[in-house]
């Protein structure tokens, strides 16, 4: 399959940085060994792992023992939600979360209900915020052992208020947890700081492999291990590391904490433009979600159109977005999170999602924006 020729879709993945492929490469060659083994030969992926937790740790406001590494995000919030449930089972069965969550909360979610959790799924504004005060008031009438809400939503980018939220589960004697795999490497996260006991992040959402990622887990807290075997990760997720992946994610993770607030004022400018080219069109259109989001996010919602047609018209321009609705045979079903912060049903189906990198520039996003006034002025 060609490239496309722009990129407009960075929360589904990226590119791997160079300077976290150079990192990886000795691992991938040379120094192949496995870290568990005593011998002088294995001291370099030995020490290479020990060295990109302490980056990683360092990179969140965590101590290493914090970090956990894993193969993704979506085994993050699978071992966090399940690995709380299966520990504490005994004292409380109630999960509170969000009704915007990704799949890898909402599905687990599912399987711990019917294992016996009681799962509450907390409704969002237009914004798609959650409300500290409603998390209270659920909190008020029965209280929970954990709390899992994510830090931002892959799908309109809006930043929740997780260190408020986390405070009053705290309130009332529960954990948080966030889902923070689109937030780390974009927007300053510290664990310390925010209050948070468990949060997950995925590599490939910022520039680093596809196949790692971890959960922070702070000191003290007791969670049933994930995968049973070998001593890896203090015992709780056994397994021989994906050496050259974690040292990769260290490597893309640090580069992207240097740039942090360069990177947001280009992503921010870069997604002005491309709107305010379509103000300018006369196009009816709706933004979705909060001021506060994910640099270089743009949700948006075309009247009376249908994303996938938009999706399908531009990828043949050579241009890759994502969509907020999905056609099958005989009708669009729409994402669980458009249908959640309401947006109005003459809009809705025509959604669209563009998450733009500092890969793009601004003849992309003019390109974009000219690609799709083209399409909906037919
Ligand atoms: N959580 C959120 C908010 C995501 O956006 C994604 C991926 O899109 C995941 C979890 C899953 O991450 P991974 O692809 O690393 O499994």
């Amino acid at each position: 399959m060609k490239k496309p020729v722009i990129y407009a879709d960075h929360a589904s993945t990226t590119a791997l940085s160079p300077r976290a492929l150079e990192a990886m490469q000795p691992f991938l060659t040379d120094d192949y060994t496995n870290p568990s083994t005593l011998y002088q030969f294995s001291r370099a992926s030995r020490k290479a792992v020990a060295s990109a937790r302490e980056r990683i740790a360092d990179c969140i406001g965590a101590s290493p023992e914090e970090v956990h590494f894993t193969s993704c995000g979506t085994e993050a919030d699978n071992w966090a939600l399940k690995g709380i449930a299966f520990q504490h089972f005994s004292q409380r069965k109630r999960i509170i979360t969000s009704a915007i969550e990704h799949h890898a909360i909402l599905r687990s979610c599912d399987f711990l209900r019917r294992v016996g959790c009681e799962i509450l799924y907390l409704p969002v504004d237009s914004r798609g915020i959650v409300s500290p005060d409603a998390l209270e008031s659920a909190m008020k009438k029965e209280s929970a052992l954990l709390v899992s809400v994510m830090m931002a939503n892959n799908e309109i980018g809006t930043i929740e208020p997780v260190s408020q939220l986390a405070d009053v589960a705290h309130r009332y004697g529960a954990l948080f947890h966030t889902d923070a795999v689109q937030a780390v490497g974009h927007i300053p996260v510290n664990v310390r700081e925010l209050g948070m006991d468990m949060l997950s992040a995925s590599a490939h959402k910022f520039n680093g492999p596809k196949g790692v990622g971890f959960l922070y887990v702070r000191k003290g807290i007791a969670i049933e291990p994930l995968l049973h075997g070998g001593g890896q990760e203090t015992g709780l997720r056994a397994g021989t590391e994906n050496v050259a992946g974690i040292v990769g994610m260290a490597a893309a993770l640090s580069e992207h904490m240097e740039t942090l607030d360069r990177d947001r004022q280009r992503l921010e400018f870069l997604r002005a433009l491309l709107l305010s080219r379509l103000n300018d069109s006369g196009i009816r259109f709706l933004v979705n979600g909060s001021e506060e989001r994910i640099p270089g996010s743009l949700s948006l919602s075309f009247y009376q159109a249908e994303g996938e047609m938009l999706l399908h018209r531009l990828d043949l321009m050579g241009i890759a977005i994502a969509t907020g609705s999905a056609c099958n045979s005989k009708e669009t079903v729409l994402s669980h999170v458009i249908q959640a912060i309401g947006v109005p049903e003459s809009y809705a189906r025509g959604t669209i999602r563009m998450t733009l990198g500092m890969d793009n520039n601004e003849e992309q996003v003019t390109e974009i924006a000219n690609a799709l006034i083209q399409v909906l002025s037919e």
